[in-house]
């Protein structure tokens, strides 16, 4: 199976050949912890999870490393800290907003059926490799100190702008930005900045400060990938400045000509034909889906398997028609598919779909044939491969009131009625009644557990409210 990706770098889909097949190295950019994660987040996220899945499948579980960081030293999470909690000591506060923010992240990708990554390093805990990434750059002559910050300095790389494909003059011909008088030049960007007595700080032979953005990415990628390594994804909107930057500090740094062998970039959504942002009220987070939007609380995997319905280059509307839509073809599917056992190789057809540039909505064209074709364990094994249980159980949908946004309290006398009904429906043989009123539990966001009684061999229903 010839794995071929988009790469950036070249502008051409390729045949990906990994540095070594033995292990295959991935880095993703991963947020920046002070706010909730948008539906736009999820998408790289579920985009190289995506990815993920596919290289252990290709080249085996053990033989692939993905790295995603953790943003945790950022002025945007310093702002939001002494906002949120003005009486509190900053130093206390950052740690409140970025942990509290962290751990609603992971749930968050959790649900949406994201495997953790293989390292997941926070900026905060690789501080000492960035100082030594500075130091390297000041040292190899691509970086100045001045004014307690250190810059560094993009006219002593030649190819500066290789990846974005944009010269140094038309760089500084569009730069609105008001040049800092310890700048050689308008484009030169920080590498490490000066703290403040309250602000977060580390010391560094600059004094004590903090580092920029962009060489967080080239220290922890270099830490648990390598100086060079196979594929760098993020979002489109990352290619310039951030991902440039990544480059140019990390080649200089290591005297390299090459980070990544392969860069990737997924393209925006857009919720309901409109960019998101906040003044327009249309700022869904990841959260807001799974727990009330537009009247319901939406599965994970109705969101994930939404979201791979366009192929991850094209620009994506996120709609409730397209969500419902999604919803039902996958409650149509798991249903059909009961309990039965995936097939112990995915289907060839499906796999090259995903192998050719991660064209999902090739794969789901795939997933409808395999329903119509009724080879569900075909389908099952598909679906697994891409990060669906393939369960009705991990479909319920629950309602959630539209006035107040709570969730409707569910009435526990018509839960336990049903649940009665089917039991009698079952002894009866009635399979088809036991399942209809399982699956309108299912509906109602009932998520039952049979159990075997060992002593009298009855079976014994529980049931609990999805979450
Ligand atoms: P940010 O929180 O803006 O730093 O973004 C984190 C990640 O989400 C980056 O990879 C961005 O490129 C990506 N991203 C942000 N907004 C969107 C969007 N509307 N659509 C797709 N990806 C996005
Ligand atoms: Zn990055």
């Amino acid at each position: 199976m010839v794995l071929k990706l988009y790469n950036t770098r070249t502008r051409t889909k390729e045949e990906f050949t990994p540095l070594s097949s033995d292990n295959v190295r991935m880095y993703v950019c991963g947020p920046t912890v002070y706010d909730y994660a948008h539906i736009g987040n999820a998408r790289p996220i579920i985009i190289f999870d995506v990815l993920f899945r596919l290289l252990r499948h290709v080249y085996g579980d053990d033989h692939v490393t993905y790295a995603r960081n953790i943003t945790d030293v950022d002025d945007k999470i310093n702002t939001r800290a002494a906002e949120q909690y003005p009486d509190m000591a900053l130093n206390e506060a950052i740690r409140k907003v970025t942990e509290g923010t962290a751990a609603q992240f992971h749930a968050d990708v959790a649900a949406l059926g994201c495997l953790p990554p293989t390292h997941e390093p926070r900026a905060t805990e690789t501080i000492a490799e960035m100082i030594a990434l500075i130091e390297k750059l000041i040292e190899r002559g691509h970086a100045y100190a001045a004014d307690g910050h250190v810059l560094f300095e993009v006219s002593s790389m030649s190819d500066y702008g290789q990846l974005a494909r944009r010269s140094l003059e038309e760089m500084r011909a569009g730069a609105r930005v008001e040049v800092a008088p310890y700048k050689r030049d308008a484009m030169d960007f920080v590498l490490w900045k000066p703290s403040s007595e309250e602000e977060p700080g580390w010391d560094s032979p600059w004094g004590r400060g903090r580092p920029g953005w962009h060489i967080e990415c080239s220290a922890m990628s270099a830490k648990f990938l390598g100086e060079t390594f196979d594929i760098h994804g993020g979002g489109v909107d990352l290619v310039f400045p951030h991902h440039e930057n990544e480059v140019a500090q990390s080649r200089c740094a290591h005297g390299t000509e090459i980070m990544a062998n392969v860069w990737m970039h997924n393209g925006f959504l857009q919720v309901e034909g409109q960019k998101m942002s906040k003044s327009l009220g249309n700022f869904v987070t990841i959260n807001e889906l799974l727990t009330g939007w537009k009247g319901y609380a939406w599965p994970g995997e109705a969101l994930r398997f939404n979201m791979l319905r366009t192929q991850y280059r094209q620009p994506i509307d996120w709609t409730f028609d397209a969500l419902d839509e999604t919803h039902k073809t996958l409650w149509d599917w798991y249903g059909a598919l009961g309990d039965v056992q995936p097939a112990d190789a995915p289907p060839a057809a499906f796999v090259e779909a995903l192998c050719d540039d991660l064209n999902t909505p090739q794969a789901i064209a795939e997933l409808h044939k395999l329903y119509a074709a009724k080879d569900y364990a075909g389908l099952l094994a598909a679906l697994r491969l891409a990060g669906f249980s393939g369960r009705r159980e991990a479909l319920a949908r629950q309602t959630v009131g539209e006035g107040d946004d709570a969730a409707l309290a569910l009435d526990a006398d018509t839960v336990e009625t049903l649940i009665a009904a089917r039991i009698a429906a079952r002894k009866a043989k009635n399979w088809a009644e036991a399942d209809r009123i399982r699956d309108e539990l299912v509906a109602m966001g009932i998520v039952l557990m049979d159990a075997k009684d060992p002593e009298t061999g009855e079976i014994v229903t529980t049931w609990e409210v999805a979450r």
